[in-house]
Formats: C-alpha cells, structure tokens, sequence
C-alpha cells in the first residue's frame, strides 16, 4: 500500500478497500455486479447528453475501469485516472482482453486540474465522491478539467432514510450485493448538496435522474422522478 501526499483529498481507508477487491472487478456475480448492472444505464444516460464518439472523456475514479471500457467502445478516446494501484492495474489487464485503448493513470482529479486544464469534452465521475473527504474538491477539478460548454456526470448516493435502508441495510447486509462496510452514511450526498457544489464550482446542473433497483426483478432503471438512492446528474461548464 503506497502513503499518500496527507494533504491530497485522499482517504487512505477508501482506497484499500477497494485496493482488495479489485481481483474481482469484471467477475458480474461479485461485489462488483452493481457497477456491471447499472453501467448500461449510465453510458445511455451521458450518450443522451453528450455523444461521446470521437470525444475526449475523462473518467474519474475509474477503478477496473467498466465504465471506462464501455465509452472508449463507444468510439471516445478515454483517459481513466484512480488512486488505487490494484483497480488500475486490473484494468490494464482487462484491455488484453477487450482489445480496447483506455490511458490509464494514477493521479487526484486536482492535480491533473493543474497538467490539463480544459482538456476534456465530457468528465464523468461515477460512484466516487461518497468515497472522498472533500467531494467539492473533485467537483472544482471536473470543472477545470473540462472544456468551457463541456459536460460533466456524477453519479452517487442521496442521504435520507430510505438511501440508508437500500445502499446500507438492504444491499450490505439482506441481499450481499455489497461487502459490509462498502458505504459510509454520512458520506452519502443529497441532490441539494451537489447541486449547490457544482454551481459554486461553475457547472450548471441540467438534468438529474434516479437509477432505482427493484430487489424481485433485480433490475435497475433510469428513472428522473426518484432521486432517492442511487442518481445521476448532468452539468455543463459555462461559457
Ligand atoms: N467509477 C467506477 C468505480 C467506482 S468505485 C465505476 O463506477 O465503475 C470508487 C473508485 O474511486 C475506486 O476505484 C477508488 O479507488 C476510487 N477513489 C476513491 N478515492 C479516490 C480519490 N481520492 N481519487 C481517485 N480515485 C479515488
């Protein structure tokens, strides 16, 4: 396990936990088969927004990079960055498999923000920001990072009781969807709270929309009037 600069917005313990199970990243029935299950619904989400073909994209706690793979398949020249050694090199790995090209790096978004200011048409940061101590830094960064009139994608976790109930209770401990200890309450965000960071970091929300799991079908969809667990949102940076 590498130390981290103390000053980065880095939690050292969120990045091992997923430094151990990164062996099982592409395995669709490990804990990992919530990323595999919602990626459709999120590459359809930001394609509805920004087509991504012939695009630069950066993908921000990319992990194993699912999310990534599928948009550099959708035609967008993908740069993946995380602070995990073991998601990246797993990812690495997956692209003898996939045939595919992703630049994979281990840097923060904010340092990158300084190397490559406005170099990207679409930032996505998915699954992230409840992960990090100060998720109004990433946001800032996503914002430097992309282009003027570009888009930025989040995705994550709203906090309230029935997020607690579904991402805590029901997925950690009744359907071992996820390792108990995956998510931490408090870390969870309400739509509100993202809102006012990106507008204070110069992205302008435009559409949100919920990604709701139905524990009998086992099925996620897209759906923009229930914010309440899981939710996207789409920004762009003004001129
Ligand atoms: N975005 C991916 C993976 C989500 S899991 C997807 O949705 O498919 C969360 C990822 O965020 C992990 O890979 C973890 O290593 C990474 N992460 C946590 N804190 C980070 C930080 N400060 N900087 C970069 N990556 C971070």
């Amino acid at each position: 396990m590498p130390s981290f600069d103390p000053h980065a917005n880095i939690d050292p313990s969120e990045i091992r936990k997923f430094e151990a199970m990164a062996n099982r990243w592409w395995d669709t029935n490990s804990e990992f088969k919530p990323l595999h299950d919602i990626n459709p619904l999120r590459l359809h989400y930001i394609q509805q927004h920004a087509p991504l073909d012939g695009k630069r994209v950066l993908d921000v706690g990319c992990g194993g990079g699912i999310l990534s793979e599928s948009m550099a398949a959708a035609g967008a020249d993908v740069t993946g960055i995380d602070m995990g050694s073991a998601p990246l090199e797993i990812a690495e790995l997956h692209l003898l498999e996939s045939g595919l090209t992703v630049d994979y790096q281990q840097i923060t978004a904010e340092e990158l923000a300084q190397s490559a200011p406005a170099a990207f048409d679409v930032v996505t940061c998915m699954e992230m920001l409840e992960h990090v101590p100060d998720p109004s830094s990433v946001i800032q960064a996503c914002h430097d990072l992309v282009k003027p009139g570009g888009h930025v994608f989040f995705s994550t976790l709203n906090r309230n009781p029935k997020s607690y109930l579904f991402a805590i209770l029901g997925a950690e401990y009744l359907l071992n969807l996820l390792p108990k200890g995956t998510h931490d309450y408090a870390q969870f965000i309400r739509p509100a709270e993202l809102a006012r960071w990106c507008r204070t970091a110069g992205l302008q929300t435009t559409h949100q929309s919920g990604m709701t799991y139905h524990p009998l079908t086992r099925r996620y969809r897209l759906n923009p009037c229930d914010l309440e667990v899981n939710y996207l949102v789409a920004t762009t940076r003004a001129n």
